[in-house]
């Protein structure tokens, strides 16, 4: 017999396989050997009481053999010869979900990326990290896997409509993720473990007899009769397909600005800015776990929060436990943090964007610049951000409680920022309506969790790339740029995804629509 069972258990039971059995055989009173064996099939922490619990829901095996995950299979074809070949701009979670997506439909992929593969781009990070040099088109958002190669890798999304999560977290597994990431309530993979997944992904878009081009920026698009004949890549070569995918991110501001010199169609769009914040995990853990030792059978703690400030949002924006705060920057003399985490998360500090949304209304500028109205205000943020912290990607920062009063920190406390942080008043790198807002929310916030309003924590600016401050508008069915019939505007730069599942699903979702164009033509 098959049967699926929830069970509510001490972290230190959740972790044995033999507690797990007992349990079972106890609910359904048998003996522990009737269980030849189970599979989770969702794990969650609920750390609401003094007594943290992990809830399990799992599929038991009672006097029958055990039967292990049956995980999704994947037909990737040979596309050597393939009728139709599509070129994708941006090797991130939108165009290798694209790409693997082409391959399953008998498209060819043909990848056309500006940055580098997973393993050059490294020593790129760590030269950014150690010397405070920014590569413009090797860094933390620009390579092989995007924005999201050194990441977190959380894989959880707020939108379900765009496509089919369980599929994109199956596909991870395929490619070599740990299958805890199909159960898991708040799933992530980890920096030190997603190039080799993003590795794996090339190769087989390579097997396959698609094509992967490196340092290949897109700078130029020709079109013709309404349609796109080729494009250009910085060194002087062009490429041709069917169809086109720009997949492009937030970051990529010389996509965005090429697009509206040549009059094509881009719209502004609301996003969010702010700062990242970094605790001491140990004060995380014992806040979210009641307990001043953290079980060691429990991760790292996280924590989430969303607060109204005069009718505005505030929000912490990709909580890292254990995680390092990152200089994200993509051109010299424009600071931006973000943050990761490896994926035991075993670092010990705990970071978050804490930000704020921005609206059109919000940006003085946006009669001058028009859709890149807000490009510009992230822009002119960063520079202030990077002048004020002296240089050399060194981040302003403030203690917290002092942030929250406009009062200069006499120290600073310990903080993961490899490049230094500088004490300065964030006040005069934020505008004021942003400062006040997330001044507002941290204190609101504070009331609510125990320790976490206190001068242990840092405050680094500026939390600029949370989500695109420009969409590239698409018809709702066709997925096709209103002036280009064969644009596919796709993923978080276009306006249509924010991290990396929905990202991949975006991509999933146009080269889906692609497949069916081709099927009438
Ligand atoms: C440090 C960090 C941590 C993050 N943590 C998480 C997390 O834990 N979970 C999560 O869901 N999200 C996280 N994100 C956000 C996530 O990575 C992005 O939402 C996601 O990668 C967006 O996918 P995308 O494919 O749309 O764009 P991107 O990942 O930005 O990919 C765009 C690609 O296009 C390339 N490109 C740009 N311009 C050109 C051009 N002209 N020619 C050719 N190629 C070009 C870029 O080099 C890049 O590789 C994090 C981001 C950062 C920076």
């Amino acid at each position: 017999m098959q049967k699926i069972i929830q069970l509510k258990l001490l972290p230190s039971e959740a972790a044995s396989e033999k507690l797990i059995k007992d349990h079972i055989a106890g609910a359904e009173a048998v003996r522990p050997a009737a269980i030849s064996g189970f599979t989770i099939l969702k794990q969650s922490i609920d750390a609401r009481s003094r007594q943290v619990w992990v809830n399990l829901s799992v599929k038991a095996f009672i006097n029958e053999p055990f039967q292990q995950r049956e995980l999704m299979q994947f037909h990737f074809r040979e596309v050597r010869n393939a009728l139709h070949a599509v070129i994708i701009i941006g090797a991130g979670p939108g165009g290798l979900f694209a790409a693997l997506q082409l391959l399953e439909k008998g498209i060819r992929p043909i990848i056309l990326e500006r940055g580098k593969d997973v393993k050059a781009r490294r020593r790129d990070l760590a030269i950014l990290n150690r010397e405070g040099e920014v590569n413009p088109e090797s860094n933390y958002y620009f390579g092989e896997g995007g924005a999201g190669t050194y990441s977190d890798g959380k894989l959880y999304t707020r939108s379900t409509k765009r496509g089919d999560i369980t599929r994109i977290l199956n596909l991870f597994v395929h490619f070599g993720a740990d299958e805890k990431i199909l159960y898991e309530a708040h799933p992530h993979i980890g920096t030190n473990k997603l190039p080799q997944i993003i590795t794996a992904m090339r190769k087989k878009i390579l097997d396959c007899g698609g094509e992967f081009h490196f340092e290949k920026k897109v700078t130029d698009i020709i079109i013709t009769d309404g349609k796109i004949k080729r494009v250009k890549t910085a060194d002087g070569n062009g490429f041709e397909a069917d169809a086109f995918i720009l997949a492009t991110g937030h970051s990529a501001r010389d996509i965005f600005e090429m697009l509206y010199q040549k009059k094509i169609l881009i719209e502004a769009k609301s996003f969010a800015l702010g700062v990242r914040v970094e605790h001491p995990q140990v004060l995380i853990d014992s806040s979210q776990y009641h307990s001043s030792i953290r079980d060691k059978h429990l991760p790292p703690a996280s924590y989430s929060w969303v607060q109204q400030v005069d009718g505005k949002g505030v929000f912490s924006f990709c909580m890292c436990p254990g995680g390092i705060i990152a200089p994200a920057s993509t051109s010299p003399g424009e600071l931006v943090v973000n943050g990761w985490s490896p994926s035991k998360r075993n670092n010990p500090f705990a970071n978050s964007g804490i930000v704020t949304t921005i609206e059109e209304k919000d940006i003085l500028p946006f009669e001058k610049h028009g859709p890149l109205a807000g490009m510009y205000f992230q822009q002119s943020i960063e520079k202030k951000a990077f002048e004020a912290g002296g240089g050399k990607f060194v981040a302003p920062a403030q203690r917290l409680v002092d942030f929250t009063k406009n009062k200069l920190s006499s120290s600073l406390p310990d903080c993961s920022y490899l490049p230094g942080i500088h004490s300065v008043q964030l006040k005069d790198v934020l505008p004021g309506f942003v400062l006040q807002r997330i001044q507002k929310g941290f204190v609101e916030y504070g009331k609510k969790m125990k320790g976490y309003l206190t001068n242990d924590a840092v405050v680094v600016a500026a939390e600029s790339r949370t989500s695109s401050p420009v969409r590239i508008p698409r018809d709702a069915e066709t997925l096709q740029h209103p002036q280009i019939k064969n644009l596919y505007p796709c993923g978080e730069g276009a306006g249509y995804a924010g991290g990396i599942v929905s990202a991949a699903m975006d991509g999933e979702r146009v080269a889906i629509q692609i497949s069916k164009i081709f099927e009438t033509i």
